[in-house]
C-alpha cells in the first residue's frame, strides 16, 4: 500500500493505533481469519471520522467490527482497514432509566453496569459476547430479549455526519437492522430506556442465563455462536440434527455435538472447512426438510 496513504493513516488515527498485517484470527471469536492490511483502534468520532475520510479519498476498503463474535474472516485476509472501536467510545454512562454506551463497549459488562445500577432489561445481552455496536447492527437477542425492545436511539456517524435514530428508524428485527443497507455508517453509542429493578435479582437473573448457556452451548470452543438463522417456525439446531448431522466435520470444522446449532472450530479450522460445512449442512437440510438455512454469521472474504 502506498506509502503517503500510511502516513497520512497515521495521522488521523494516531500511529500507536495501528497494526500492520495484523491476523485477523486475533480478533474473531473463531480464532479464524488471515492478515488484514491496517488493524486500526478508533479512539474517538473525531478519529473515526478522520479515518472513514481517508479511506474513501485512497479507494480503500474500510470494515468496522465489533468483538468478532459473529464473522468468519478469510483465511486470505481481508483488503484494507478493519477498524475497532475503543477509548471514549466504550465509555459507558447513566442519566435516569438511561445507559448510554459507546458502541465499542462489551455488551455483557453494559449489561452488567445495568444490573449494578438496579436497571432491568439487558438481562439477555449478560452473556452475548459482542459489542454494543455490533449488537445493534445484529439487533442481538436472546432468552425473549433483543436490542429492539431495550434502545431508544442510537448515535451513527454516516457520511461525515452524526445522525441520531429512534428505536422506529432503526428498522430492527430478527437479526437485521438498518446498518444492513446504510453504507459507510458506523454505530457510535445506544441510549438503552430500561425499568428500575431491584440488582440483585437483576444479578441473578444474568447469572441463570449464564448458567444456561453453559450448560447449552459448547463454549469450550471457539465458535461465533449460532451460524445459522431460525428458520420460520423452527429451530435450526432442530433441523441440523434430525439430518443426521450432529458431530459432523469438514477438516477442522464440526458440528457441535452438544449444540448442533453451532459450528465450532474443533481442530485449528480453516476458513474453508468452515464455509463448506456450512454448505454441507445447507445442502443436507434442505434435502431433508425443504429449508434453506441462512447463516447468521457474516462472512469476510476475498
Ligand atoms: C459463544 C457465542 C454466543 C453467542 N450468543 C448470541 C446470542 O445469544 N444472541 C445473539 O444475537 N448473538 C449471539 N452471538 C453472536 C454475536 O455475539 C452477536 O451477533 C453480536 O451482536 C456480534 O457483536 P460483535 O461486536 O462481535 O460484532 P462483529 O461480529 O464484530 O460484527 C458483526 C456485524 O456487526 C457490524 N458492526 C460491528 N460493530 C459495528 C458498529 N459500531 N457500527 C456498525 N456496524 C457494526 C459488523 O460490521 C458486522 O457486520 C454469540 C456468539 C458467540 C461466539
Amino acid at each position: 500500500m502506498n506509502t503517503d496513504f500510511r502516513t497520512r493513516l497515521g495521522e488521523a488515527a494516531g500511529i500507536e493505533n495501528i497494526l500492520e498485517r495484523e491476523p485477523m484470527k486475533r480478533h474473531t471469536t473463531f480464532k479464524i481469519g488471515g492478515p488484514c492490511d491496517y488493524f486500526v483502534k478508533i479512539i474517538s468520532t473525531e478519529k473515526l471520522n478522520a479515518v472513514m475520510k481517508l479511506a474513501k479519498e485512497y479507494e480503500v476498503p474500510f470494515h468496522i467490527i465489533g468483538r468478532g463474535s459473529n464473522l468468519l474472516v478469510d483465511d486470505d485476509g481481508v483488503k484494507g482497514i478493519v477498524a475497532v472501536l475503543t477509548g471514549k467510545l466504550e465509555e459507558v454512562s447513566r442519566s435516569g432509566n438511561r445507559i448510554t454506551a459507546g458502541a465499542g463497549a462489551a455488551i455483557a459488562k453494559v449489561a452488567v453496569f445495568a444490573a449494578t445500577e438496579g436497571l432491568s432489561g439487558l438481562e439477555f445481552a449478560g452473556g452475548i459476547p459482542g459489542s454494543v455496536g455490533g449488537g445493534l447492527a445484529m439487533n442481538a437477542g436472546a432468552y425473549g430479549g433483543e436490542m429492539k425492545d431495550v434502545v431508544l436511539e442510537a448515535a451513527i456517524l454516516c457520511d461525515g455526519q452524526v445522525r441520531y435514530l429512534k428505536n422506529e428508524d432503526l428498522n430492527l428485527s430478527y437479526r437485521h437492522s438498518i446498518l444492513d443497507t446504510m453504507k459507510d455508517a458506523v454505530v457510535l453509542s445506544v441510549t438503552f430506556e430500561l425499568k428500575e429493578g431491584d440488582p440483585v435479582a437483576i444479578q441473578d437473573k444474568i447469572n441463570e442465563l449464564n448458567a444456561r448457556r453453559r450448560e447449552k452451548q459448547p463454549l469450550e470452543y471457539p465458535s461465533a455462536g449460532s451460524t445459522f438463522k431460525r428458520p420460520v417456525g423452527g429451530y435450526a439446531s432442530a433441523l441440523i440434527e434430525s439430518a443426521g448431522l450432529k458431530g459432523i466435520s469438514v477438516g477442522g470444522a464440526a458440528v457441535s455435538d452438544k449444540h448442533a446449532g453451532f459450528i465450532i472450530n474443533k481442530d485449528d479450522a480453516s476458513f474453508h472447512d468452515v464455509k463448506a460445512l456450512i454448505k454441507l449442512v445447507q445442502e443436507k437440510v434442505e434435502i431433508e426438510s425443504g429449508i434453506l438455512l441462512e447463516p447468521e454469521v457474516k462472512i469476510i472474504e476475498q
